[in-house]
């Protein structure tokens, strides 16, 4: 199968959050996420503007809580990063756990490091197409290794 099609489902996407960079834990989870076995494929230290987060979190416009979002996303430096392992997507929700942390299992990046519902520490891609609409809103193929 020629590589381009393979790779498809071998990448996801992650933001390190503002609240996971506010509390000096870039290291930590990205440590985490080498240790499971993820490869860097992109990364770069950022903040978004409203306008950005919004158009990042489109397909949440009509949730009660996108304004909130996207202001929190918003509110200071985030870390953005392509990840490539074989079953990325799965794999890296496994490792991140449930979006809100009370119900996040023991051992997860959320558990371990998100504030609250809003602020959890992590993103991770839902689907392999949003994978890669999300790492091209970020990084251009120059930028990606
Ligand atoms: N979110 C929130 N309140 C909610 C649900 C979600 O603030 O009730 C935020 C949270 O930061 C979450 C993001 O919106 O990570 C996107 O929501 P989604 O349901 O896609 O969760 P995820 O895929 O991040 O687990
Ligand atoms: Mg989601």
């Amino acid at each position: 199968m020629p590589k381009i099609l393979k790779m498809s489902g071998n990448i996801t996407f992650t933001m390190l959050k503002p609240d996971a960079v506010e509390a000096n834990n870039i290291g930590p989870i990205l440590a985490m996420i080498n240790k499971a076995g993820f490869k860097i494929k992109a990364m770069k230290y950022l903040r978004l503007s409203r306008e950005q987060a919004g158009m990042f979190y489109e397909v949440h416009k009509e949730r009660p809580f996108y304004g909130e979002l996207t202001q929190y996303m918003s509110s200071g430096p985030i870390v953005a990063a392509i990840l490539e392992k074989n079953n990325a997507v799965s794999d890296f929700r496994k490792l991140i756990g449930a979006t809100d942390p009370s119900k996040a299992e023991e051992g997860t990046i959320r558990k371990m490091f998100a504030k609250s519902i809003a602020a959890n520490a992590v993103h991770g891609s839902d689907s392999d197409e949003n994978a890669s609409i999300e790492s091209s809103f970020f990084f251009s193929k120059l930028e990606q290794f």
